[in-house]
């Protein structure tokens, strides 16, 4: 097995984390005069659990995994964040991304000043073992895999994926975003098997949850120890973690919303697919998928002219003539076909 603490920055290991109040006494009493909160009661005058202990457990049991292996953080984005910080010494380490892929990867290696190393995704969307492992070199500590990838939509390979977890020695990231749409299993469940592995997730896509910006993270241990010493103390605030457990609370709901997204997409799907215009529609695991025009940008500028918001993605590797469509309400979906049909692009 390998060694993570030999990825973990120096500065990191050594660091003394910031103890909060809550830190140095968590259990309860009937007077707290020891954070300097006011006392007056508004429902958020105390400072919301540092560890968010109860939404982690109702996560653990919705997802079949310890609580202990839980990190939250303030979307996913403060998750990739911390684990840049924890792994990457600034100009001086790497990580390996697969575009096309997440803009964010990118933004979050200029950030924190690594660079990020491209093993393009083959032009259909799959992973290139032979690249990814090309670019991997000392200083690649991170390797970051989103499955079902975005814009194109698809799982990535797992046999691929384990692979890189096996035969590499850095910290494999799999970005599960939309991990709910599709039937593949997610990686979570794996977390025993490879000390080097972390997953993201996040409660803005298949909870409906981008409002109050909720990010999982799950990984050994170990690693979600690193990451909690360096989290800023009280990082998911009191109303993110109310909201959450209301909705985390009804998967009935959940499971109907995923089902009729599911079903509107195949009809999006094969709305378009009989549409003249569309020259290509790539196979999607997710709640958006790409579709290929000729003209991309009359479409996507039309389409904007009566008020519907698609994503131009026709600049990204591998995507040419591809606008990014998220699946919306039927009553939404219905707007969008109707507008297409309308569009004629020979005039
Ligand atoms: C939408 C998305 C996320 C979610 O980010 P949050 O910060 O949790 O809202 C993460 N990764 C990918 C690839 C996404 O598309």
């Amino acid at each position: 097995m390998m060694d993570i603490t030999a990825l973990i920055r120096e500065n990191v290991k050594a660091l003394k984390p910031y103890s909060s109040a809550r830190d140095e006494f968590s259990s309860s009493a009937d007077v707290y005069l020891d954070a300097n909160e006011n006392p007056f009661g508004n429902g958020v005058n105390r400072y919301p659990d540092p560890y968010q202990n109860r939404v982690k457990e109702r996560l653990a049991d919705i997802k079949g995994v310890n609580a202990k292996n839980i990190l939250l953080g303030n979307g996913s984005d403060e998750v990739l964040d911390l684990i840049f910080r924890a792994f990457c010494e600034p100009l001086q380490d790497n990580v390996v991304s697969a575009p096309p892929t997440y803009g964010m990867y990118q933004v979050l290696a200029d950030i924190n000043n690594v660079e990020n190393k491209r093993a393009p995704l083959k032009p259909d969307f799959s992973l290139d073992y032979e690249a990814l492992l090309s670019q991997i070199n000392e200083q690649t500590k991170l390797l970051l895999i989103c499955s079902p990838n975005n814009p194109s939509g698809n799982n990535l390979d797992d046999e691929v994926i384990e692979r890189l977890l096996k035969n590499t020695n850095t910290v494999v990231v799999i970005d599960e975003a939309y991990i709910d749409f599709t039937q593949k299993k997610s990686w979570i469940h794996r977390l025993s098997e490879f000390p080097n592995l972390i997953v993201c997730q996040t409660l803005s896509k298949a909870w409906g949850l981008a409002g109050i910006r909720l990010g999982l993270c799950f990984a050994s241990e170990e690693i979600i120890a690193v990451l909690n010493k360096i989290k800023p103390p009280y990082n998911i605030n009191q109303l993110t973690q109310q909201k959450a457990l209301e909705v985390l609370d009804n998967e009935e709901q959940f499971r109907q919303n995923l089902a009729l997204i599911l079903a509107e997409k195949t009809r999006l799907e094969k709305a378009m697919a009989g549409m003249l215009m569309v020259k290509g529609l790539v196979p999607s695991d997710a709640n958006f998928f790409l579709a290929r025009f000729e003209k991309p940008r009359e479409v996507f500028d039309i389409l904007m002219a009566q008020g519907i918001i698609v994503r131009d993605r026709s600049r990204e590797l591998h995507c040419e003539g591809c606008l990014r469509i998220t699946v919306g309400t039927p009553e939404e979906n219905d707007k969008l076909i109707a507008a297409m049909e309308k569009i004629d692009l020979t005039s």
